[in-house]
């Protein structure tokens, strides 16, 4: 039998915002100590799916090629903190441009419509930048990171013995404005 996939929907960062979120993360360890995520790993997850079986995957796919797109957006990246409680060092913009509220909430209805779980937890679009922090950080974020969020990814995990893998298994625009 094919095993399921580990399934997530997420905005894969461009590099140059990778690069960014990679200095950001080494600040933020410096202060809150825990494990650094790595730099391949970095996204902000709009909807996670979890072990899905293989036959589902073209019917997920047509759910998102027929979503009526949302649009760009810019994604100020101001702040960062940890989640006592999980342990997770976080950079997250204080923000949340409508565009990312109409993503995330077509993408549920999306999931919806194919009888798949949501998340009932409010949505805090976030990266995830550590695990196991140890301690809130002493500064605040500096220099925020500026995104322009074209488009999102259906996203498998696999973990590995080094730890887990991600892999784009398809990708979809946002509209750019006037279209
Ligand atoms: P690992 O758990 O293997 O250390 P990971 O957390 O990077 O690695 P996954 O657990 O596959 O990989 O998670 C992929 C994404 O989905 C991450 O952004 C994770 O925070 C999110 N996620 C995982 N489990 C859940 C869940 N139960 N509810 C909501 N989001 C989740
Ligand atoms: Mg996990």
């Amino acid at each position: 039998m094919v095993p399921p996939l580990r399934l997530f929907i997420a905005l894969p960062p461009p590099t140059s915002v990778l690069t960014q979120l990679e200095r950001v993360g080494h600040m933020l360890h410096r202060q809150c100590g825990g494990r650094r995520v790595r730099t391949d790993l970095l996204h902000v997850t709009l909807a996670f799916l979890g072990d899905t079986p293989i036959e589902r995957l073209n019917e997920l796919i047509s759910v998102f090629n027929m979503l009526q797109h949302a649009s760009i957006f810019a994604l100020q990246l101001d702040c960062y903190g940890i989640w006592r409680r999980s342990g997770i060092g976080w950079c997250a913009p204080q923000y949340i441009p409508p565009p990312l509220i109409e993503l995330h909430q077509r993408i549920n209805q999306g999931l919806t419509g194919l009888g798949l779980p949501t998340e009932t937890r409010p949505f805090k679009p976030h990266i995830t930048l550590l695990r196991k922090a140890l301690h809130a950080p002493n500064t605040e974020m500096t220099d925020a990171i500026i995104w322009q969020v074209d488009r999102f990814a259906l996203m498998a995990s696999e973990l590995q013995a080094d730890g887990p893998h991600y892999s784009s298994l398809a990708e979809w625009p946002l509209l750019s404005a006037g279209r």
